[in-house]
């Protein structure tokens, strides 16, 4: 029997535009509400990261900027990525020290991370029964969590070929 099976991650012909206008309507919502601008630098980093939705390093973030003829430090990089990861509107990779850009709607909590090794795209859940069963476990055996980010790692359909 055969099923219709979903992806979560971007069809290599998805209407990327519609990616960037979304991020970009974010940053554009958080810097009303909280009457705050966002930094040419944090701006910089964002349009990097949304080129696609590929994990990259910090270094990477430096060369597509440069690309842009931009210029940016990677000091300067990890301190706008800062910002970002706490307005959630980046992620951090941890198990390959990259970055992705957040491809969330409004809100984007407890993210879980769908890292594909072969084509390095990045896609994502956000809260679902995962992040509070890993609380619940947690508190259970008195570990004070600090971060529950979840990263699975594995192959996305299209590099799998299923
Ligand atoms: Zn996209
Ligand atoms: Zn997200
Ligand atoms: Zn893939």
């Amino acid at each position: 029997m055969m099923s219709q099976m979903n992806s979560i991650f971007p069809k290599p012909k998805h209407a990327h535009k519609s990616c960037v206008a979304r991020l970009n309507s974010r940053v554009a919502k958080i810097a009303n509400e909280s009457g705050k601008k966002f930094g040419a630098n944090q701006l910089l980093v964002l349009n990097a990261l949304i080129e696609d939705h590929k994990a990259i390093s910090a270094y990477e973030i430096v060369e597509r900027i440069v690309r842009t003829n931009g210029r940016l430090q990677p000091v300067q990089v990890y301190r706008a990525l800062d910002g970002l990861l706490k307005l959630g509107l980046v992620h951090r990779l941890r198990s390959k020290n990259a970055y992705v850009a957040c491809n969330n709607f409004d809100i984007c909590e407890a993210p879980q991370l769908f890292y594909c090794s072969s084509c390095e795209q990045v896609a994502e859940i956000s809260g679902g029964a995962l992040p509070q069963h890993i609380a619940r476990i947690a508190q259970e055996n008195s570990f004070k969590l600090d971060h529950g980010l979840v990263e699975l790692i594995g192959q996305c359909s299209e590099c799998s070929g299923a």
